[in-house]
């Protein structure tokens, strides 16, 4: 078994308390993948010391330079796919092809923000007086604090990490505690592409110690997290408290929209993928489908024909398409809302249950569960579970679908499935959603702003142009010649 260390200053190091915790193969509890620092405040102290002193060198190196180690990053990344994929795997749970295709998705959004780097432009504009020029420049913010999740343990980082540093930042990264050996193997990735010592810097260890160290501090002037809202909220608080930049990707609870559908059988398809990859653990997953009655019957067969096709296993069985959940603690908040579709009156349709009989020892495999007749105001159709539970609501009409769509705290990716195109119109308008999808899953692009509204998110859209905004500051100049 492997210990690992945290990166600073250039340098793999062992945590100042000299502790250390382990992590388990989701698919085989008993199997420890590795041993992690259980990092201390003087760790994260240590990394903001390196990163802030990092931080000129890194902003005055030429654009072009920076671009071309994250490009260079970019490379090493789509190279490594086969070995990173199989980490992934091993310690979040997903089927291999989720995890490949994730970690190709990691390179393409890397190379889109090395080219970002070089687009870091202002405007000129026209002078009220005389003798004046006056433009604007996007400056880097200084130290960013980027804090990721478990569900997606590469693109999240990556997805930080990168625009951050194409934009002239440096960077403390502090990965979720279930999924460290994802993050050690990016930043070994980033050393290899020849990132200057103290520009990106990895601290392994609890949110409450290290994450709640990083983002109190006053050096540190972005905060990108992406992970539950509640954490989410209290880290925009203790941004405030030092008027720190933050981009805030949290939690969803995203509506399928299902009414005067043509093809439920496509429909159905779309939302089961959307619904189940990564066993539902995705921020985006579709997590309530909400069709008019007349369709509920037919849409809920076809689902259940989908559902019965997904093959629940250990993620490295190429048969595999859906993995086991990540963790006991998942598990267990699986069942409970189970449990709270039954106490709700709803009717299970398919799975629920655990898959063996002693998950702690065997795999955390649970069947994908599909609820029909769950009410509107229950806690299956308004509460996130971050899990393989499906519930369907039927409404009578279209105002009441769009109604019940925006009658939870989360506004982050929402579907629609029509032939209508006054309800199309109708529901790109009125839908409280960072993210609107018309006849198709929940599936974003690599190059395409990212984010939420409501309870979902706060700060600039992750992927795409909008990085720009999320890490730097804008700078207006007046010169008089
Ligand atoms: P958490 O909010 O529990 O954790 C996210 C990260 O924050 C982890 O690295 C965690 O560390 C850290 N953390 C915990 N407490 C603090 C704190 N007080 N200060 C600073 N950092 C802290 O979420 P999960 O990891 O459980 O991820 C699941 C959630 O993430 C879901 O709610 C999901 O919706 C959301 N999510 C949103 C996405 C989006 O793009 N909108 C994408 C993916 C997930 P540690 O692991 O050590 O506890």
């Amino acid at each position: 078994m492997q210990r690992h260390a945290n990166y600073i200053g250039g340098q793999w190091c062992a945590p100042v308390a000299n502790s250390y915790y382990q992590t388990h193969n989701p698919a085989s509890p008993a199997e420890v993948l590795g041993e992690y620092p259980r990092s201390s405040i003087h760790d994260a102290e240590a990394a903001l010391k390196d990163a802030a002193d990092a931080r000129l060198g890194w902003s005055e190196t030429p654009v072009p330079q920076r671009s071309a180690i994250i490009q260079q990053f970019a490379q090493l990344l789509a190279q490594s796919k086969d070995e990173l994929a199989r980490i992934v795997t091993l310690e979040q749970g997903k089927a291999l092809c989720e995890s490949t295709g994730e970690v190709l998705r990691a390179a393409t959004e890397a190379t889109f923000a090395a080219g970002e780097g070089m687009r870091l432009s202002g405007h000129t504009f026209p002078s009220e007086r005389a003798g004046l020029t006056c433009f604007t420049v996007l400056e880097p913010l200084g130290v960013v604090a980027a804090i990721t999740p478990w569900n997606f343990p590469v693109v999240s980082a990556v997805r930080k990490i990168a625009p951050a540093l194409a934009c002239g930042n440096t960077v403390v990264f502090k990965p979720a505690s279930l999924t460290p050996w994802s993050a050690v193997y990016v930043t070994r990735l980033f050393e290899k592409a020849s990132l200057p010592a103290g520009v990106l810097n990895l601290v392994v260890g609890p949110g409450i110690a290290v994450g709640e160290r990083l983002v109190s501090d006053p050096r540190v002037r972005g905060i990108s997290f992406t992970g539950s809202t509640d954490v989410g909220m209290h880290i925009y608080e203790r941004a405030a408290s030092h008027m720190a930049k933050v981009q805030l990707e949290l939690g969803g609870k995203n509506p399928a929209v299902v009414f005067e559908c043509d093809d439920l059988d496509g429909a159905a398809q779309e939302i089961v993928s959307a619904a189940f990859l990564c066993s539902g653990q995705r921020c985006t997953a579709l997590s309530r489908v909400i069709v008019e009655d007349s369709q509920a019957d037919t849409l809920a067969q076809r689902l259940v024909a989908r559902i019965k096709k997904i093959r629940v296993g250990n993620g490295l069985d190429p048969q595999t398409t859906m993995g086991p959940l990540v963790s006991k603690q998942q598990m267990e908040t699986v069942i409970s809302y189970v449990r709270k579709g039954h106490e709700a009156g709803a009717t299970l349709l398919a799975g629920g249950t655990a898959l063996v009989k002693a998950p702690e020892t065997e795999g955390y495999f649970f069947a994908p569960a599909l609820f029909d007749h769950v009410p509107a105001n229950s806690p299956l159709a308004l509460e996130e579970i971050f899990g393989p539970v499906l519930p369907i609501i039927r409404v009578r009409d279209a105002n009441e679908a769009i109604q019940v769509a925006n009658g939870t705290r989360y506004g982050l990716a929402a579907a629609v499935f029509t032939k209508n195109m006054h309800f199309i119109h109708e529901f790109v308008r009125r839908v409280e959603s960072g993210m609107v999808h018309v006849n198709h899953g929940t599936a974003s692009q690599a190059h395409i702003p990212f984010g939420g509204v409501k309870d979902s998110g706060q700060g600039s859209y992750s992927i795409g142009p909008t990085v720009k905004d999320a890490f730097t500051n804008l700078k207006t100049v007046y010169v008089r010649w």
